[in-house]
């Protein structure tokens, strides 16, 4: 049968799948990002996981689509000055895998990625402004009008983790102070809690962790938890006063731990969305599990190649 590669390039690992046209991942392949080497050496790599994974799903590739950490340029299919792998940036992963395979390729940042796949195949369906937040080890997010991905001026893509919630707050890797991604993504949670005098835990915490210990009764952790659901909350107010769409997709490590406090992050949202019909937006978690991310790198193909649905 014939189904789509999916490649999944992130700070940590390089996944790889085949996934058919229903959304589901018929066989998947892993390997850590930092020991790929130089962008030669992690093409070879990828594309030996793109055969054995089709093997393994007894499928034949007939496009390829990916999803990837940023920046990218999703029109040439470039990526440029890539934050956590610096070395690969100006390569071409998508004239590189077309070569090799001689089928059609796509790229997308991970966020648009995933928010494709999610609006196609998970929580999203059937929704007509939808957008997708991730929060993980930073916070992204992917916007999607009638089914097609908003895309900013010469095909960018909008950095919602970089909206300024605290003009005086923590420094974030942009450059500014108190973006949304350094008060709230999983380091920020971290970094508060280490960094409180009350703290008496030793080094190694998760947000995962700090959810865990709030719900044991650690009153710190809780604090912790209420800080985090406060600028959930007012990011995610933020967007629908902005764009007031038909529903918001929650995906990314962080809210795995968070989702069990989505009616108290609906509340804060509540306090800053007067003047917005927020009673009528969906706030909702994302529903493709651990293999979101692969998904939503197949959907890139589908969303670029595949006739419109
Ligand atoms: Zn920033």
């Amino acid at each position: 049968m014939k189904a789509i590669g999916a490649v999944d390039i992130g700070g940590t690992k390089i996944a790889v799948g085949i996934v058919d046209d229903s959304g589901r991942v018929l066989s998947r392949q892993e390997a850590p990002t930092q020991t790929a080497g130089p962008w030669p050496q992690a093409l070879t790599l990828i594309a030996d996981m793109l055969r054995k994974a089709a093997l393994q799903g007894h499928a034949t590739i007939a496009g390829i689509g990916i999803g990837s950490t940023g920046p990218v340029d999703p029109l040439k299919g470039r990526f440029e000055n890539l934050d956590t792998i610096p070395q690969w940036s100006g390569a071409s992963p998508v004239d590189d895998l077309s070569r090799a395979f001689h089928v059609s390729v796509a790229m997308e940042n991970d966020a648009d990625a995933g928010a494709l796949g999610e609006a196609s195949w998970g929580a999203g369906q059937n929704k007509s402004r939808l957008i997708y937040i991730t929060v993980g080890t930073g916070i992204g997010g992917g916007i999607i009008l009638d089914g097609r991905l908003y895309r900013g001026v010469d095909g960018a893509h909008p950095e919602v983790g970089h909206q300024v919630l605290e003009a005086n707050g923590p420094p974030c890797s942009c450059g500014l102070r108190g973006c949304w991604e350094a008060l709230a993504a999983g380091p920020a949670m971290v970094k508060w809690m280490e960094s409180h005098p009350e703290y008496t835990g030793g080094p190694g915490l998760t947000a995962r962790r700090i959810y865990e210990h709030a719900m044991a009764g650690d009153p710190l952790a809780a604090r912790a938890v209420e800080r985090e659901t406060f600028y959930l909350g007012i990011g995610l107010a933020n967007l629908v006063n902005l764009f007031t769409p038909d529903a918001i997709i929650l995906g990314g490590s962080v809210i795995k731990s968070a989702g069990v406090f989505l009616e108290d992050i609906r509340k804060v949202m509540q306090q800053g969305c007067r003047f917005v019909p927020l009673e009528k937006v969906e706030i909702t978690l994302a529903s493709l599990g651990d293999d979101a991310n692969l998904i939503g790198a197949a959907r890139v193909w589908h969303h670029r190649f595949a006739q419109r649905q």
